[in-house]
């Protein structure tokens, strides 16, 4: 049994789970291949010049996560949770304010 990293609801055996994996790439970073020599040695030098581990997560970051079928289609319509309004809650359903 695994739990959904969206809503923290437990996914049964036998229910869908859908896996996110989400790859990070900084756009300079498509630079890198194919590289020259000297190319080569001034990514090299600022490789050493900053914390490597820092620069690796600024560069290229990746994450997996593990969603349930409601999940999945929130993350579909919306992937990077604009908004502070629940999707699930716009289709009119919602009781009026007090
Ligand atoms: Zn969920």
């Amino acid at each position: 049994m695994e739990i959904c990293d969206g809503c923290g609801t437990h996914i049964q055996s036998g229910e869908t789970r859908y896996i996110v994996h989400m790859t990070i790439t900084a756009d300079d970073a498509q630079t890198v291949s194919p590289v020259t020599d000297e190319e080569m040695e001034e990514i090299i030098a600022r490789f050493e010049s900053a914390n490597s581990i820092d620069l690796e997560q600024q560069v290229y970051s990746e994450r997996s996560f593990i969603l349930c079928a409601r999940c999945k289609q929130r993350f579909m319509q919306n992937p990077l949770g604009k908004g502070s309004r629940d999707p699930f809650e716009e289709d009119g359903l919602s009781g009026p304010l007090h």
